[in-house]
């Protein structure tokens, strides 16, 4: 399958090109410029995520160098548990689809393997006198963990992650910082902004480029939106078995790399019904649902800090696939959620609910919770868990009045070392860590 840019024009694009530039040349994201489409019936004989995966990614790969491999990277990719929980709520069909087992604790993990797993095959086809592919990450938190732990020991690769200097939390600052071998991880003397214009700095300098193989591994790559949408169709597939109807989603929503994915399974004849997106207070495309108008502006801290985005990119995705926004507001709908509904979300649901949820997953419960009666009892419904709680204990806590249990696999980083290098956040400072 080929893939166009966003902005349009130029000539298609091979999968391996998408993948290795992340990003087109004019500025914009990589479409594919098809969908495959399935019935439920397609997947009959397909009973795990990657089996599941593996029928609906093959399309997307034909022609490319990695056409053969697609079975081994779905399985190297959603190798975690990613169960349907249900909350088993009287009068309703209420489920979780909680995507936070893997090695850092949050949904980006299934994305973040996929890419290294093309991305190292990729590589071991390539050479170059530069030597390895370094990857640049600007992370504000949750991304560089995953792609540190995607990444960590894959042969000809280096990951360079740059992280603002205690701006993240303890537990972040551990996960970005326990890797070592090829992993290196910078603390910047700044805040997230001149992170990512340290990035772009880098691949805009000639010199810099001749000398090291730069490449990156941000949210916006398409080898991390395909795999996520297999959870969509594994479980709406489950939904579907057990009660012959669509299931109905609320994703909790940031830069809508999640939530398009869902959309996308739908499009590819997955019995998907409505896709709720939930927001936290950062509200430009609630807004824009609600007015038309595209206003991006800068971002505002919340408790849901993974979703702390005012210009979300991947809308830009959506949008081409249904040009007008009355199109738009017929794909999905949006409504935000303040920081202190997010604090009263996890305090009554620790009490109600016997659950207790990060800040990201609490927006999506409560979301749910504001439909109106006879919306809920239509269901199913399936509110979605980006992250473990345990990851976010400072703030989930002091609401529920007791310790988290951390989960094996994020205990595991919390016992390695941790060590960073400290950097000014200059282009020269980066440059000599290269
Ligand atoms: C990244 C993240 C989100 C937001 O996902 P998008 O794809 O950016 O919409 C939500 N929750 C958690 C825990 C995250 O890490």
């Amino acid at each position: 399958m080929q893939f166009v840019s966003t902005r349009g024009g130029g000539e298609p694009f091979s999968l391996e090109q998408a993948l290795q530039r992340g990003i087109a040349a004019d500025g914009g994201l990589f479409v594919p410029t098809e969908f495959p489409c399935f019935s439920p019936e397609a997947f009959a004989d397909d009973d795990t995520a990657p089996a599941i995966a593996q029928r609906m990614l093959t399309p997307f790969f034909a022609g490319s160098s990695l056409a053969d491999d697609v079975g081994a990277i779905a399985e190297a990719a959603l190798s975690f548990p990613l169960p349907l929980i249900d909350l088993d709520e009287p009068a309703a069909d209420l489920s979780v689809l909680e995507l936070f087992h893997g090695p850092t604790a949050a949904f980006k993990d299934v994305g973040a393997r996929f890419l290294a797993a093309c991305l190292t095959r990729l590589e071991g086809h390539a050479s170059d006198a530069r030597g390895d592919l370094t990857i640049l990450v600007a992370t504000s938190g949750d991304t560089g963990g995953a792609v540190a732990a995607a990444f960590h020991r894959q042969p000809g690769i280096r990951i360079v992650i740059l992280f603002p200097r205690g701006l993240v939390s303890a537990r972040q600052e551990h996960q970005l910082c326990c890797w070592g071998d090829n992993v290196t991880s910078l603390s910047v003397d700044g805040p997230f902004d001149v992170c990512q214009a340290l990035v772009k700095a880098a691949f805009a300098d000639q010199d810099l480029r001749d000398r090291v193989r730069l490449s990156s591994a941000n949210s916006i790559n398409i080898g991390r939106l395909l795999p996520q949408a297999a959870y969509y169709a594994a479980s709406s597939l489950e939904v579907w078995r057990r009660t012959g109807r669509a299931a109905n989603y609320i994703v909790p929503t940031g830069n809508l790399g999640n939530a398009l994915a869902c959309v996308w399974a739908r499009k590819m004849g997955l019995p998907i019904g409505e896709v709720i997106l939930a927001t936290n207070a950062n509200r430009t495309i609630p807004d824009y649902l609600a007015s038309g108008d595209w206003q991006p502006r800068d971002s505002v801290a919340t408790l849901a800090s993974a979703m702390d985005v005012g210009n979300p990119s991947n809308m830009e995705r959506l949008r081409h696939q249904h040009p007008e926004w009355r199109q738009v507001t017929e794909a999905v709908t949006a409504c935000a959620v303040t920081d202190e509904q997010i604090r009263e979300q996890i305090r009554r649901d620790a009490e109600r609910r016997h659950q207790v949820w990060c800040p990201h997953t609490a927006t999506a419960l409560h979301v749910y919770d504001q439909l109106p009666a006879e919306t809920r009892q239509a269901g199913p419904w399936v509110a979605v868990a980006t992250a473990h709680p345990a990851k976010f204990e400072s703030i989930v806590e002091p609401l529920v009045g007791h310790a988290v249990d951390v989960p094996p696999a994020l205990a595991a980083i919390l016992n390695r070392p941790a060590q960073a290098v400290q950097i000014e956040g200059e282009l020269q400072a980066l440059a000599a860590q290269l």
